[in-house]
């Protein structure tokens, strides 16, 4: 056939790189017949970034697709179960502040909107308590399945908490054990033009040029063939996201027998906000800040305080953080998968998962020809356009529902001009209609309607509807409040706690997933 695509070039072997070369590898070379080759070229003087620990339920679906146990995976990262995020200190800042956006969807989401109902009823319980039993899980510090569950299957929907570095390492092992990848310790160098714009080849510092059909940018912020050679412009997001600054650090647990934790801590601080991720040897902190808002020398004296007494060990990784993303991740035939297409902010780990996104469209719309490349390069535009706008607006929320004034940071994250258009008109229709499936209408959302109820529940919003429900509706929902708070007390008595689960697995591993 002619101008097959054959050739696939990966330039960057971080997290994206290998994710995509390895989800590439086992859909593609899985037939002894398949004649697409696949060559990653990693430079081994820019070190990946190194960090991004918290993940989203999708990855369990990426870590199956190529191949590798959960157990292995679990035991090689370092990594524990992640049952969502627990916001501290967003609305007010006053110590009882805290609210939780679980991964468990609303019970009977599909059919009946609780949030009208608990709204109704007089909200003896948080929204979340009301409507999904994993807060109450994750209060009690126990794992979302049992040793018995097996692979990847769940009780309660989970993604990980994971060592950045290590999950690299295990991508690349897996993909050079298991695929046939050609895998270059190499810089690249130059980058050379076809005639029709296309990247040729790219010239690499010991192995000379390395020609393609299709280039695969996965080389982090540095973004070479995208941002460096395409000169795609970069939409720079800092007036609406601003923090710009992350400072990170890990710290030992003070005993081997210490809870560890089921969901990200994100606690506001004067000017942003301090993850915690608890893996199973450590836990790894970093507060992410606005440098227009503080300097770096009170952010770390303040990221020192929620240390406490523990802060005298670390040693403080710096990162800058250039909120936005290119235009276009799709140009010629070159896609940037990873940080080279774009980064916001650590808030509800949305990175990963945009890199899973990409790599299963990919995988799933692999052009079989140049001339019908441009038309899914077209379309994969389109919908990743769509994403970064839909991850704006839900990273912006957070910021804009909170009441806090202890600094400008969370006074000028309300200026409406702060504020993007599509973010202002679903507040300005949520005063009157409860979001619901039609907010949410595309498939594949990273942030569903459920993610929205949660945040604007979970941060006092109302919504003052005209309509009222029908008794049918109203019955539907009596009974879901009821089986939630039945189906809560089950799994309070039959869960174990998180790292006594880690251990066993480390000891049993886990049973095999169930096929056919
Ligand atoms: C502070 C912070 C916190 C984060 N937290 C989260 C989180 O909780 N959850 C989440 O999902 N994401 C998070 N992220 C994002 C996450 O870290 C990234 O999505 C992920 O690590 C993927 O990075 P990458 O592979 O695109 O880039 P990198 O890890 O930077 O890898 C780039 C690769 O390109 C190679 N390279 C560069 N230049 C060249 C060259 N000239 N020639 C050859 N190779 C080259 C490098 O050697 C490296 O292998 C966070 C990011 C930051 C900054």
């Amino acid at each position: 056939m002619e101008n097959q695509i054959k050739n696939i070039v990966i330039v960057g072997g971080g997290t994206a790189g290998w994710m995509v070369a390895s989800r590439l590898a086992a859909k593609h070379q899985s037939q002894p017949q398949a004649n697409i080759s696949i060559t990653l070229i990693e430079s081994a003087s820019v070190k990946p970034v190194g960090v991004g620990e918290g993940t989203w339920p999708s990855m369990r679906n990426t870590l199956k697709s190529i191949g590798i146990s959960e157990a292995e995976f679990i035991i090689e990262c370092d990594a524990t179960f992640k049952q969502g995020s627990k916001f501290n200190g967003w609305l007010t800042g006053e110590k009882s502040d805290s609210f939780y956006h679980p991964f468990e969807l609303p019970q009977d989401f599909a059919n009946c909107n609780l949030l009208p109902h608990w709204q109704a009823v007089g909200q003896s319980l948080s929204f979340s308590n009301a409507v999904s039993f994993q807060q109450k899980l994750c209060e009690q510090g126990l794992a979302p399945k049992q040793i018995t569950t097996p692979e990847y299957a769940s009780v309660a929907n989970y993604g990980y908490h994971l060592n950045a570095a290590k999950f690299a390492t295990l991508l690349q092992k897996h993909c050079l054990k298991k695929f046939s990848i050609k895998h270059l310790v190499d810089d690249v160098i130059k980058v050379n033009s076809a005639q029709n714009g296309d990247i040729a080849s790219v010239t690499t510092k010991v192995n000379g040029d390395i020609s393609g059909d299709l280039f695969i940018d996965c080389s982090g912020f540095a973004s070479i063939l995208l941002g460096g050679h395409y000169k795609v412009p970069f939409i720079e997001q800092h007036d609406t996201l601003f923090v710009d600054h992350a400072l990170a650090v890990q710290l030992p647990y003070q005993d081997e027998q210490s809870p560890i934790a089921t969901t990200t801590q994100s606690t506001a601080m004067p000017a942003g906000w301090i993850w915690d991720i608890g893996l199973q040897s450590r836990r790894g902190i970093g507060y992410v800040y606005s440098s227009r808002h503080t300097s770096e020398i009170e952010a770390e004296a303040q990221l020192m305080n929620y240390l406490g007494k523990d802060s005298a060990q670390v040693d403080i990784k710096k990162i800058k953080i250039k909120a936005g993303h290119r235009a276009h991740p799709w140009e010629k035939n070159c896609i940037a998968i990873g940080l080279s297409a774009g980064f916001l902010e650590p808030l509800e780990a949305s990175s990963l998962v945009q890199v899973e996104l990409s790599a299963e469209w990919l995988c799933d719309q692999l052009p079989a020809t140049r001339s019908t490349m441009d038309i899914i390069a077209k379309r994969f535009n389109e919908a990743f356009t769509y994403r970064w706008a839909r991850i704006i607006d839900f990273l912006k929320l957070h910021y804009v529902l909170s009441k806090r004034t202890d600094n400008e940071f969370w006074l000028e994250n309300r200026q409406p001009e702060s504020i993007p258009e599509s973010l202002q008109e679903s507040l300005a229709l949520w005063q009157h209609h409860y979001p619901w499936h039609h907010d949410s209408e595309r498939s594949n959302e990273i942030f569903s309607s459920a993610s929205y109820q949660y945040i604007l529940a979970g941060m006092g919003f109302n919504t003052q509807s005209k309509h009222l429900s029908s008794n049918e509706e109203n019955a539907l929902a009596m009974k879901n409040f009821t089986r939630n708070q039945a189906v809560t007390t089950k799994y309070l008595q039959h869960l174990p706690q998180h790292r006594q689960l880690l251990a066993q697995i480390r000891q049993y591993g886990l049973a095999p997933m169930k096929t056919g």
